[in-house]
C-alpha cells in the first residue's frame, strides 16, 4: 500500500514516494550520495520533497554510511601518497600520533574530519611537505627554519655546498645538502 496525498506546496501534484539516491549537501560535504536509496515523498508536478522524521531518519542512516565510506578511502589515498616519500610510522612521529594509528584510520576503526583533511593537504605534495612539517616542529632552530622556507637561499647554499664537495672528489645531491644543517653553517661561516 503507497500513501498519497495532494501536493501541499503546489496543491496540484501528488506526493508518492520516489526511491533516489541523489546526491546532497551532508554536515562539511557538499555533494553526498547516499549509500543506498532512499524512498522520498516527491510531489509529481512541482518535484518538491517533502521529508517527515521518518524520511529525515532514513535519510541520515543513508548519508552517515556514505559519508564512512568516503572518509576512509579519502583517508587511503592520502596514507598511500604520504607513503611514498616516508614510511606511515615515520608520519605517526611526525604528526604526534601513536604506533597504528594510521593503520587504524586505513581501516576505518577510527576516523576524523580534521585528520582526513590534514592528510589530504599534507598528500599533495608529500616530499615539500614533510620538509614544511620538519621546519614547523623545528624547535624554534631559525637556520633549519630558514633553509626549509626560502628556497633561493636554500639554492645559494646548496651550490657553495657542491662547490666544496667537488673540491674534494665526492659527490651530493641537492635533496640531501637541504637535509643537512652542517650545510647552513658551513655558508654561514663563508659569508
Ligand atoms: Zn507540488
Amino acid at each position: 500500500m503507497t500513501k498519497t496525498r495532494r501536493c501541499p506546496i503546489c496543491e496540484q501534484g501528488t506526493v508518492r514516494p520516489v526511491a533516489t539516491r541523489a546526491a546532497m549537501p551532508y554536515r562539511h560535504v557538499t555533494a553526498l550520495e547516499p549509500a543506498w536509496e532512499v524512498r522520498i515523498p516527491t510531489c509529481d508536478n512541482c518535484h518538491e520533497r517533502l521529508i517527515d522524521g521518518n524520511t529525515a531518519r532514513s535519510l541520515d542512516a543513508a548519508l552517515e554510511a556514505a559519508l564512512q565510506t568516503l572518509q576512509t578511502q579519502l583517508v587511503n589515498e592520502a596514507i598511500d601518497q604520504l607513503a611514498t616519500v616516508k614510511t606511515q610510522r615515520q608520519w605517526e612521529k611526525r604528526l604526534g600520533l601513536s604506533p597504528g594509528y594510521l593503520s587504524r584510520l586505513k581501516s576505518g576503526k577510527e576516523g576524523s574530519v580534521v585528520l582526513t583533511t590534514l592528510l589530504s593537504l599534507l598528500a599533495q605534495a608529500p616530499s615539500r611537505q614533510w620538509k614544511q612539517t620538519e621546519a614547523i616542529w623545528s624547535g624554534r632552530d631559525q637556520a633549519a627554519a630558514e633553509v626549509l622556507s626560502f628556497p633561493a637561499r636554500g639554492a645559494t647554499i646548496a651550490s657553495t655546498f657542491h662547490f666544496q664537495q667537488e673540491a674534494s672528489s665526492q659527490s651530493a645531491s641537492v635533496s640531501q645538502l637541504r637535509d643537512s644543517q652542517c650545510v647552513v653553517a658551513r655558508f654561514e661561516e663563508a659569508a
